[in-house]
């Protein structure tokens, strides 16, 4: 038996955004009787959450870090070790999407993480009158150089009702592969 590749992924976003949801949004589609925990029971991410799923014959670790301005200076522990990162924004959440943004900059600024794979996800398109990909995706872009030689989408997708949430791990797959 061959080993399977074993690839890191991070999860980083403001608090709030959604990661812990996502996170398990995406165990729940890509494990067999995963039951999931209860939507309404997560509260959001002090310090790490872990996922692990298997898809395309590859097994993908999840870090899930807490977005709160006193832990968000503990990410770049994790970048070295990582092959990917989902950023997630929260669609809903127009008055904290500047600082959002800043964090991004920040973060893929980061030498250790240049060339890795980014998908954005603009969370929460279940809720009404939220920003869409077509007003979020320029907001990101403005870091366009930082951004640079790397494979990264920006696409819609709901943690809560799990819109969207297989067709970004599988772009994620492809992207690191
Ligand atoms: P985290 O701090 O980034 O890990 O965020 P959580 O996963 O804890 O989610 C924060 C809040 O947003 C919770 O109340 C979630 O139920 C809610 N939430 C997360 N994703 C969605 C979504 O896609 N739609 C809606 N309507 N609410 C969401």
């Amino acid at each position: 038996l061959t080993q399977k590749e074993e690839y890191c992924v991070l999860i980083l976003g403001l608090d709030n955004a959604g990661k812990t949801t996502y996170l398990e949004a995406a165990k729940t589609k890509f494990t067999k009787n995963y039951k999931g925990m209860n939507p309404a029971k997560i509260t959001t991410t002090v310090g790490l959450n872990i996922g692990q799923i298997d898809v395309q014959g590859i097994h993908l670790n999840f870090w899930d870090l807490g977005g709160q301005q006193e832990l968000q200076s503990l990410w770049d522990k994790y970048y070295q070790e990582s092959h990917a990162v989902i950023y997630v924004i929260d669609s809903n959440d127009r008055e904290r999407m500047d600082e959002s943004k800043q964090i991004f900059d920040k973060m893929i600024s980061n030498e250790l993480l240049s060339g890795v794979p980014l998908l954005l996800l603009a969370n929460k398109q279940d809720l009404p009158d939220v920003m869409g990909v077509r007003e979020i995706k320029p907001v990101f872009q403005q870091a366009g150089v930082l951004i640079g030689r790397r494979d990264c989408l920006v696409m819609p997708v709901s943690a809560l009702t799990g819109e969207g949430v297989d067709e970004g791990i599988r772009w994620l797959v492809d992207a690191i592969k």
